[in-house]
Parts: structure tokens; C-alpha cells; sequence
């Protein structure tokens, strides 16, 4: 329960006029509960109706308000029935055209008439003319007012329409006016004047309210002092609740672990490298954490290929040095395989049981891993979101580990946080990604979350170089695959599909197998898709990464993780349909030894512009950060970083790319809440984000 000086008021929608309960339902939809929630909902755009344009002054294009007088009426047959109205006033005239007109419409349609309309002028084929243009008929004597600000227009719902919005907002906002509600100002007052930002019942009523010399471009590009302020509320109320979050969690306690153990010094001896700068640093960070009492919640940023396996079994070392379990975490079957493999190699000699829970694990196996969990005879988990399944049970839980973080939801990660909690006492977690975002956005987006960066790719490396090509130039990609395999190079031919039909996509790439195989006799071809049996899929690419097969024929199965450091080639089929954080894992792939690799993007038809543009900046660029930014602007950040699907940051108008600028702000903002004004905290968290916190009391 919110005490009462934390108590966010509610005003019922049913005390507005108009507003029965099936009305505020059909608001509950729009996720507007409450007289408050309803001053939050912020218009898509504005018209301006507040005056009369002269017929003889209207423009094709534009949209006005005019009135005249009915000179002419009439029914005509074109292609379809229609009606027709031509109105002037002294300075000229117009036609309106409706198609849909009842017998009342067409009454007050009839010569003689006064009428004043809104309405988009167009260019007709006798003139101007408005197409089924709001109008109502009026006496020229006594003409009502016109608007006396700009109308908004707001998003709106089925059976909910802009009359009903405009009407119930109308009141909500006399309300306000008359501080017959309160809306609690939240932000400090230092920042309202320093930044010359005004407060928030102000901040509403220009917003919902325009004057009518407003600039609209500044109101709708969210420029205007009064947007700003809002956008930074909104801003600041996600990363509050992200920071909540994890100060809840700063007040449990977690194991302190061993990081400096003698297993780890004979792990890294036997490594066929060294850890890079960037590894050993993320590394260090890592090994502080793990020494608080307090539950590390760390994301390690780094690009393909940039090496954070190691980073994470390092970790996982620590755990079971100080006698306790950890969990790793794969978003697919082949990435947890993969891990299980890597993790089995480098820690079985080390006499540490490592053990592997599959979603398509059978009956028998099942039961054995189960139970070397719950006992602690297996010190280490991997496997997919299987882990979580409420029958797994660890016997001592000290680190979670997740890969690729983005593929999973906040309330994935909390889950298998809890099956690590004694009491008071929380698992360490360690967060990987692969989808590096720029700083200031990543200071909104992980507010819960201490960040590490790995970026430096291990020495010797040559960058992918990037071809895209037309599939009619199919027979010189298989020649070029033919002559990569004969130099002992390997190569991946992804095949990808409009349809998500998985079915589709595999029997797709088994038709290519055969018709690679038909072409190239001489090579040695594998197959791998997701219907295959875990066992048959793993068989093939133990078989590929042992450089027994030379050509892996694949769908995007191997997308994440997959890690042949004698790959070279790679052949993305229908390129053009991949956006560009997948291509960029795809791609990643390859380049991975110190053999010059090289990626074919072929695409089939003609390119979209969108399209043309992702390629292209495949083409030039192997920065994931990049690529990241890239494909930011191309579909937003929300889709990029899957925050979308997993309601982690539902902005209600901030948009990250359009206002990162003010992210520092926020920050800082909310330090100095935390600090000084924490009982600002949960209003403003409730205020904006509301429903979507849920998931803070996992
Ligand atoms: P990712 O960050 O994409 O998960 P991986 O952990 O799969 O990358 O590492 C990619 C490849 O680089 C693996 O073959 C791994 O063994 C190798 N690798 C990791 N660290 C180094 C290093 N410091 N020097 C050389 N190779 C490394
Ligand atoms: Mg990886």
C-alpha cells in the first residue's frame, strides 16, 4: 500500500459529463482510467480552426475552415452517386462532394442555405472542392464563434471518437484550470527555472490547448519548452522505475564470491590465447561486483564476435569455486548447445560437472539433469528458457547468466533470478548483448543495470568484406563457394524466407542443399534447420565445426553464437528481408579466424528503399555499434532492442532517438530525486509509467 503522502489521486472518467461506464471502458482501452491518465493523453497534431478563410483566398492542399451560402444542389451519377454543393461567398466559390448523405445532411444542403465547414481543399474537375468535409449550418447573422485555440487531434480508439476525446478533454481541462484538480508539480522547482521550462498544469493546457500563434512544427517535432518538459517527466519516470528496481534489489544480500581461484588461473593458462585489454577490464569489473554482498547486475556490451563467452565463464568459475551453482542462459537450442559444448570443454577438465537442460530434451534426460541440479552434483546449468521452468530447482544458485538479453524480457530475467533466492539472498547476474546501443541510450534503457563494454575484437582479425549481388548472379556465388571450399576455407549458405513459416524455411533450405549438392560434387555438404532432431542438428555441426563438412547449409537457426573460426564465406539468401541487427549477427559468423572473410548479401527483385539502405550500410560498415545506430533510425529503438514485446520501456510520448538529447538530463534528474526528493519517486513512476511496473515486484 502507497501511504498517503504517496497516494496518487484518481479521479473516476464518470464524473465527466457524458461518461457512462461503457463509455469509460472504451477510455480503460486507450489505457486512460482516470480524469489524470486523461490529461496525459497528448494530441497526434493540431488543426487550425480558428478562422474563416475567404473562398477566393483557399489554396489545393490546406486545410480550412470556410463558409458561404448553398447556390446549387444536386444528385449526380458519375461513377458512383453522389452529391454535389457549390457554396461562395463574395470573394469566390467551392464544391463539396459527399458520397454517404441521408436525408437530414441533404435537407441542410439545400439552396439558400448558410453553411460553415472544415475540410481539406483539393484540386476537382470544376475547381476547388472539399470531400465529405465536417459542416453544420448556420445563420450568417449570428455566426457562432470560431475556435478560439488550435484543435487537437488525438489518437483514438474504436467507438471512441474525436468528439468524445475533445469533449471529455474539455472538461478535464477546465478542471485543472480551476485547480478543482491537482496535479501534483514533481520536478524540481531549480529545473523548471533554470532550464526556463514551465510547470505542469501549464505545460498541459498549452499543449492540449495551443494559442493560436503557436508554432505548430516546434509543438509536433516536440521542440516546445512545454513538450520538453513533459518528455523529460515520461523520460525520467522510466529510468526511476528501472533505477527502483534495482535499488530494491541493492537492498538484498548475495554471495560473496572467490574470483581469485586457482581453477581460473589454469583455465586461462589453457586457453590458446589472451584475454584482450577490453576482456580483462570487463573482467575486473566483474570480479568487483562479485566481491559486494549486494547482487551484481551487470550487462557486458560487445560485438559479435568480441568474446564474451569467456568473460561469462570466468564468472561462472567464481560461483563454483565458492561452492555454488550458476545458470546459463541462451535465447536458442543452438546458442545453449553451443554454450554447453564450450563450457563442458573448458571446465570438465577442471572436474566441474556442467550440465544441459534442452526444451526437446527427452523424458530420462531430463530427469537426470533435474536432479544433478537440485542436488548440486552439476555445478553449471546451460539451456534455453527451459531454465526457468518452475520443476528446475538449483541446490545453491549464486550467478545467472543470460546471453543476449535482448531476445528476453525483464520478467525472464527476474524469474530465473528468484530461483536463486534463499531469503534475503539473491543471485549475481550477468547480462550479455550483442546489440551494442550508444550510451546515452543505454543510460535510459538499462537504468537497472551497471554496463560493460568489451570494445576491442581479438587481435588479428580481418574485417568481413561485404558483397551484395542480385540472385540472377546465383551461378557466380556457387562458383565463388566452389573455389572458397577448394582453398579449405568454410562457408555458411543461409536460407531465409518471407514467410515466418519455420516449415517453409526449412524445406527451403533442404531444396538448396540438393541443388548445391547436385552443383558441387566434390563438397562436402551439411544441412541444419530447426526441425531437425537436437541430436541430428548437433551431429551436423560438430561435424562442421571439426572441419569434416566444408559447406553448412542453414537457416537462421545459426544466427547467434554459432562460433567456426574456419569459416570464411558466407552466403545470406534474401538478404534484403533480414533487418540489420540480424544480418550483422548473421554476418558475424564469419571473420572470426585470421583468414580474409568475405559475406554475400543476394537479394531477389527489385530493392526497397529501406532495403537498399540496409545493405548498403552493411556494405560499408562492420562497427556493431554502427550498424545498431543505423538500424535505430531505420525501425526505432523499441523494435531494435525488443523492448517493445517485453514492455519494458513503454514510452508514452518521449521517443529515445528524437529526444536522447535530454537524457543527461534525466539522469541527473533522477540522481538528485533519489537523493533529495525520493517521495517524488512513486508518483511519478505511477503518473507515467503506471501498469507496466508490475514487474518490479516479481
Ligand atoms: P561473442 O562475444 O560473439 O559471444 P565469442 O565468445 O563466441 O564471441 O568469441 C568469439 C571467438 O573468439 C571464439 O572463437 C573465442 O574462442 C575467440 N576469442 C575470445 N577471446 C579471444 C581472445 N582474447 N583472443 C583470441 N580469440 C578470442
Ligand atoms: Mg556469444
Amino acid at each position: 500500500m502507497a501511504s498517503s503522502t504517496h497516494a496518487v489521486s484518481a479521479t473516476p472518467l464518470t464524473r465527466l459529463k457524458g461518461i457512462g461506464d461503457k463509455m469509460a471502458e472504451r477510455f480503460a482501452r486507450l489505457g486512460i482510467e482516470s480524469v489524470e491518465q486523461l490529461l496525459f493523453h497528448l494530441p497526434l497534431r493540431y488543426e487550425d480552426r480558428t478562422r474563416i478563410t475567404p473562398l477566393g483566398a483557399l489554396r489545393a492542399g490546406v486545410h480550412a475552415v470556410i463558409q458561404g451560402e448553398v447556390q446549387l444542389s444536386e444528385i449526380k451519377f458519375a461513377r458512383r452517386r453522389m452529391l454535389l454543393t457549390r457554396l461562395s461567398d463574395r470573394t469566390g466559390f467551392i464544391t463539396l462532394r459527399f458520397f454517404h448523405f441521408n436525408a437530414r445532411q441533404q435537407e441542410s444542403l439545400s439552396r439558400g442555405n448558410w453553411l460553415r465547414a472544415y475540410g481539406e481543399v483539393r484540386r476537382g474537375s470544376a475547381g476547388l472542392e472539399m470531400v465529405h468535409p465536417e459542416f453544420s449550418m448556420i445563420e450568417p447573422a449570428s455566426a457562432p464563434e470560431v475556435e478560439p485555440s488550435l484543435t487537437p487531434i488525438y489518437p483514438a480508439t474504436e467507438g471512441l471518437h474525436q468528439l468524445t476525446l475533445r469533449n471529455a478533454m474539455h472538461q478535464a481541462l477546465a478542471l485543472l484550470r480551476s485547480d478543482r484538480l491537482q496535479l501534483p508539480e514533481l520536478l524540481p522547482a531549480e529545473l523548471l527555472n533554470g532550464e526556463s521550462l514551465p510547470g505542469l498544469k501549464q505545460a498541459l493546457l498549452y499543449v492540449h490547448q495551443p494559442p493560436v500563434e503557436a508554432d505548430l512544427d516546434e509543438l509536433l517535432e516536440a521542440q516546445h519548452p512545454a513538450m520538453q518538459r513533459l518528455i523529460i517527466e515520461d523520460l525520467l519516470a522510466h529510468v526511476l522505475s528501472l533505477r527502483q528496481l534495482r535499488q530494491r534489489s541493492q537492498t538484498h544480500q548475495a554471495r560473496i564470491l572467490c574470483v581469485h581461484n586457482e581453477p581460473g588461473e589454469r583455465f586461462l593458462a589453457a586457453l590458446p590465447f589472451e584475454l584482450t585489454g577490453a576482456q580483462q577490464r570487463v573482467v575486473n569489473e566483474i570480479d568487483r561486483d562479485l566481491q559486494q554482498g549486494v547482487p551484481m547486475q551487470r550487462l557486458v556490451q560487445g560485438d559479435v564476435g568480441s568474446g564474451k563467452t569467456v568473460v561469462a565463464a570466468l564468472a561462472a568459475l567464481a560461483a563454483v569455486q565458492t561452492g555454488a551453482q550458476a545458470a546459463i542462459m541462451a535465447p536458442t537450442e543452438i546458442l545453449a548447445e553451443q554454450h554447453y559444448r564450450n563450457f563442458d570443454q573448458w571446465l570438465a577438465p577442471l572436474g566441474i560437472n556442467v550440465t544441459w537442460l534442452s526444451g526437446k530434451a527427452k523424458q530420462g534426460e531430463r530427469r537426470a539433469a533435474l536432479e544433478k541440479l537440485s542436488s548440486g552434483q552439476a555445478a553449471i546449468a546451460v539451456g534455453t528458457h527451459a531454465l526457468f521452468q518452475e520443476e528446475v530447482m538449483f541446490d545453491d544458485l549464486a550467478l545467472v547468466i543470460i546471453d543476449e538479453q535482448h531476445r528476453f524480457g525483464v520478467h525472464q530475467r527476474l524469474a530465473l533470478r528468484e530461483k536463486g533466492r534463499r531469503n534475503d539472498v539473491l543471485p549475481h547476474q550477468l547480462i550479455m548483448t550483442a546489440t551494442p546501443i550508444p550510451r546515452t541510450l543505454s543510460m535510459a534503457v538499462y537504468a537497472d543495470l551497471d554496463c560493460s563494454v568489451i570494445d576491442e575484437l581479438p587481435p588479428g582479425r580481418t574485417p568481413v568484406e561485404t558483397v551484395v549481388i542480385p540472385d540472377t548472379r546465383r551461378d557466380e556465388v556457387v562458383a565463388r563457394v566452389h573455389q572458397a571450399c577448394r582453398a579449405g576455407s568454410q562457408v555458411y549458405w543461409v536460407c531465409t524466407l518471407i514467410e515466418e513459416s519455420e516449415a517453409l524455411q526449412c524445406q527451403a533450405a533442404e531444396e538448396t542443399a540438393q541443388v548445391l549438392a547436385e552443383a558441387l560434387p566434390d563438397v562436402r555438404i551439411g544441412l541444419v534447420h530447426g526441425r531437425l532432431k537436437p541430436a541430428d542438428k548437433e551431429a551436423v555441426m560438430t561435424r562442421f565445426k571439426a572441419g569434416e563438412l566444408d559447406l553448412l547449409v542453414a537457416t537462421t537457426v545459426i544466427e547467434v553464437g554459432v562460433d567456426v573460426p574456419n569459416a570464411g564465406l558466407m552466403i545470406i539468401e534474401n538478404a534484403e528481408r533480414l533487418g540489420l541487427a540480424q544480418l550483422h549477427q548473421l554476418r558475424g559468423r564469419v571473420g572470426r579466424g585470421s583468414r580474409a572473410s568475405a559475406c554475400v548479401l543476394m537479394y531477389h527483385g527489385s530493392l526497397s528503399t529501406n532495403a537498399r539502405e540496409r545493405l548498403a550500410v552493411m556494405r560499408r560498415s562492420n562497427d556493431g555499434f554502427e550498424i545498431a545506430r543505423k538500424d535505430m533510425e531505420l525501425r526505432g529503438p523499441g523494435e531494435v532492442l525488443g523492448t517493445r514485446q517485453t514492455g519494458m520501456l513503454q514510452l508514452k510520448i518521449a521517443d529515445l532517438q528524437r529526444d536522447e538529447a535530454l537524457m543527461p538530463t534525466v539522469i541527473q534528474l533522477s540522481d538528485q530525486l533519489l537523493r533529495d526528493r525520493p517521495e517524488a519517486v512513486t508518483p511519478l513512476i505511477q503518473r507515467w509509467v503506471g501498469q507496466a511496473v508490475r514487474y518490479g515486484s516479481v
